[in-house]
């Protein structure tokens, strides 16, 4: 069997075992196409590793930093019990617009806030506002501004909370030449005293990707 399909049949397996998509996550993906959004966002076995993650911690405030369509908030959200909140950061009016949308019809919109502006000046907002704290961050915006969203976002996550970092296995890893994407997150996150540290490779639809999972301690 070749490489590709040996990959894609794992890949089916999980996703059909754990982490099939219902209706709201088949619409909110087929609404942001039909939006041309990019798509880049989780995939479903990701998805559920994020849910199953927030639930693990018993998440009641969850703050995700990249909403795009919405479809990893989603998945996060649905490990909230039912007073519990997700804040999303999205810089572009017309994403986040898809997303208020698609939270609507999930039957969710109770339970997520959209904040549209770069995810910076809303951090240091809700740090000056003395926002209460978060149990999980996901840091999923723009690759080069991670290493200031850690610092931003880390001193409104609990301790013991789950700092969430995706695209954590760019091709950049390969090449030690190489210092784009991510790679200066994961090496900050890696010598951050504070934080305890795994990169978890993920499904993506085409080969692999990672999710660096930290806890503060
Ligand atoms: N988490 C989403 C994917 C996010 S894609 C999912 O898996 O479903 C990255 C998103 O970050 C895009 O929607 C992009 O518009 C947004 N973004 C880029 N730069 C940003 C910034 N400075 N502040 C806030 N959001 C930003
Ligand atoms: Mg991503």
């Amino acid at each position: 069997m070749s490489k590709d399909r040996e990959f894609e049949g794992y890949r089916r397996y999980v996703e059909e075992l754990v982490a099939l998509e219902d209706d709201a996550l088949r619409e909110a993906r087929a609404t942001s196409k039909r939006e041309k959004l990019p798509p880049i966002n989780v995939s479903a076995s990701e998805g559920k590793l994020l849910q199953v993650l927030a639930r693990s911690i018993n998440a009641q405030r969850i703050l995700e930093i990249g909403t795009l369509g919405g479809y990893s908030a989603i998945w996060l959200a649905r490990a909230l019990p039912p007073a519990g909140q997700l804040v999303t950061l999205e810089i572009n009016p017309h994403h986040a617009e898809v997303a208020r949308r698609n939270f609507v019809r999930a039957g969710l919109s109770d339970r997520i806030e959209v904040r549209v502006g770069p995810a910076l000046d809303s951090l240091h907002r809700m740090s000056a506002e003395r926002a209460p704290l978060f149990d999980l961050v996901f840091i999923d915006a723009d690759k080069e501004a991670y290493v200031n969203y850690l610092e931003a976002a880390l001193p409104l996550l609990r301790r013991g909370g789950l700092l969430l970092a995706d695209n954590t296995l760019p091709e950049a890893v390969l090449n030690d030449s190489d210092n784009s994407r991510t790679k200066p997150y994961n090496a900050a996150a890696a010598a951050n005293s504070s934080l305890t540290s795994i990169i978890i490779p993920v499904f993506r639809d085409r080969g692999l990707d990672g999710l660096m999972i930290s806890v503060k301690i």
